[in-house]
């Protein structure tokens, strides 16, 4: 199985590896690897990777049997399997993508509804709520929002097992993505700590480190979906 280097540390840009596999599809298999592949509303990682006699540029990773498959962006020679390569990020992109991740998770706790379903993109993200009524104050949504981003509180993980999980399933707010359970321990995301905890929620993504570094963020609107639904958009305002 491919090692998940983006887990251990999000912020590694670079980093070798070697190729064990190709998919049917054409996609690439490395035993370690930087890209997240697209799951849980996160879009798969971009980016490049250079070998002694070739270069090729990632449209989006996926997940794969073995591990992740890396996916050319132009249909030109893969490396071989066995082949040493560099592989680097689209860091750019990524860094995006961690900062609305983790805003959708503080967006979530100042909208304390269950959600039903999420996207994350390089510039805004949404949640999809369970909420019949649409709120009556936007402007101060989005004021505690960014009271909570400024507060620059540690965004830490930890793990539990399934059934510690099965007697907390408080801690799902998803409701339309459970958590991947079936591999005996589930990764929980917390920011703040202690008394300054704020959130705790099983997660699979890529967040930053302190929540500062999302930097301010304004909810441009809240659509109507179904009867029961609401989307709440956010968007990255630097
Ligand atoms: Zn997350």
């Amino acid at each position: 199985m491919t090692d998940l280097l983006y887990r251990a540390d999000p912020y590694l840009q670079e980093a070798p590896a070697r190729v064990t596999g190709h998919t049917p599809e054409g996609g690439i298999v490395l035993d370690r690897s930087l890209f997240y592949p697209t799951g849980g509303g996160q879009p798969g990682d971009s980016g490049w990777l250079v070998w002694d006699g070739g270069r090729l540029a990632i449209a989006t990773t996926v997940k794969a049997e073995g591990g992740v498959a890396l996916v050319p962006a132009e249909p030109l020679p893969l490396p071989p399997v066995g082949a040493e390569v560099r592989q680097r990020l689209d860091w750019t992109r990524r860094y995006r993508h961690m900062r609305v991740h983790t805003a959708l998770h503080l967006l979530s706790v100042v909208i304390p509804l269950p959600v039903t379903g999420g996207q994350v993109g390089a510039d805004r993200g949404r949640l999809d709520f369970d909420m019949p009524e649409p709120p009556d104050d936007v402007p101060a949504l989005e004021a505690a929002l960014n009271a909570l981003i400024e507060r620059d509180l540690k965004v830490t993980e930890s793990w539990i097992t399934d059934a510690e999980l099965a007697a907390n399933p408080g801690l799902v707010k998803t409701l339309s993505v459970m958590p991947p359970v079936g591999q005996g321990r589930v990764r929980l995301i917390r920011i703040g700590a202690g008394e300054d905890q704020v959130d705790l929620q099983p997660c699979g993504g890529t967040h930053v480190a302190r929540t500062a570094e999302i930097g301010r963020v304004e909810i441009d609107k809240i659509e109507k979906k179904g009867r029961m639904n609401r989307r709440v958009s956010l968007t990255l305002a630097d």
